[in-house]
C-alpha cells in the first residue's frame, strides 16, 4: 500500500507531456483538480478496471478516476450491485466510497484533447500504469473499459493483437482480459451501453475471479 501511495504522489507531480499538461490546466476554474489522476482502490484487488484517461469534467475536475460524471455513475453503480463498492455513487474524493477487491485506474493519467492521447503520450504514461500493475499482485481479471483501453493493455502482451468486442475475453498470462463498451455519457445516451449490460459483464468477472472478499449487496 505504501508503494501505491508513493507512486500516486509521483503521478500527481508529473509534467512530462507538455500537450497534456496544457490540456489538463486549461482555464477550467479554481475548483478543478487539473493534475494527473492516479488509480485508487483495494491494493489486494483481484479485479483491475482500466479506462483510457481522465474525463475532462469528471476525474480532471474531482481528482479521482471515473468520479463526478456520467461515466462514474454507471460504472460505480454496477460495481456496487456486484459487491465491489460500498455505495453506488462516486462524486468526489471524500465521498466515502470504499472499493473491495477492485482497483480502478487509467492507462493515461492526464486528460487528453478530444480524448485522444498520442502514441508517444500513451507510451510515456504506460510506465506509471505498469508500475501500478506490478504493485497489484493479486489481479486476475482486467476489465478494459472501451476499445482503446483494451488495445492499450493487450499491446505488447498478446500477439496477434486480439479484436475488441463488448464481452470479449482473452487470456494474458495468468490473467484474463475482459472488454466492455465504454461507459461514456454518449454511449449511454445512444444505448450502446446499459446498466444491465455492465451487470452481465461483472457477473462474468465475478465467475472468473471466484467468490469471496466482496461485500454482497442485498437485491
Ligand atoms: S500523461 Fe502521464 S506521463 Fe504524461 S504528464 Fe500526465 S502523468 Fe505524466
Amino acid at each position: 500500500m505504501a508503494s501505491l501511495t508513493r507512486l500516486a504522489t509521483q503521478v500527481r507531480g508529473c509534467r512530462q507531456c507538455p500537450r497534456l499538461v496544457a490540456c489538463r490546466e486549461v482555464d477550467r476554474g479554481p475548483a478543478y483538480w487539473a493534475r494527473p489522476v492516479p488509480g485508487f482502490g483495494d491494493p489486494r484487488a483481484r479485479l483491475l478496471v482500466v479506462g483510457l484517461a481522465p474525463g475532462a469534467n469528471g476525474a480532471n475536475r474531482t481528482g479521482r478516476v471515473f468520479t463526478g460524471d456520467a461515466s462514474g455513475e454507471l460504472l460505480f453503480g454496477a460495481l456496487h450491485r456486484a459487491g465491489f463498492a460500498n455505495q453506488p455513487t462516486s462524486t468526489s474524493r471524500d465521498d466515502g466510497l470504499v472499493l473491495t477487491d477492485v482497483y480502478v485506474t487509467n492507462i493515461v493519467k492526464c486528460v487528453p484533447p478530444a480524448n485522444q492521447p498520442s502514441r508517444a503520450e500513451v507510451a510515456r504514461c504506460s510506465s506509471f500504469f505498469e508500475r501500478e500493475l506490478s504493485l497489484l499482485p493479486d489481479v486476475r481479471v482486467v476489465l478494459a473499459v472501451g476499445a482503446v483501453a483494451w488495445h492499450g493493455f493487450a499491446r505488447d502482451r498478446v500477439s496477434p493483437r486480439p479484436a475488441f468486442a463488448h464481452g470479449a475475453t482473452v487470456a494474458v498470462g495468468n490473467r484474463v482480459l475482459v472488454g466492455t463498451y465504454h461507459v461514456s455519457r454518449y454511449n449511454q445516451n445512444t444505448g450502446r451501453i446499459t446498466a444491465s449490460m455492465l451487470d452481465d459483464i461483472l457477473a462474468r468477472v465475478r465467475t472468473l475471479i471466484g467468490r469471496g472478499r466482496s461485500r454482497r449487496v442485498a437485491p
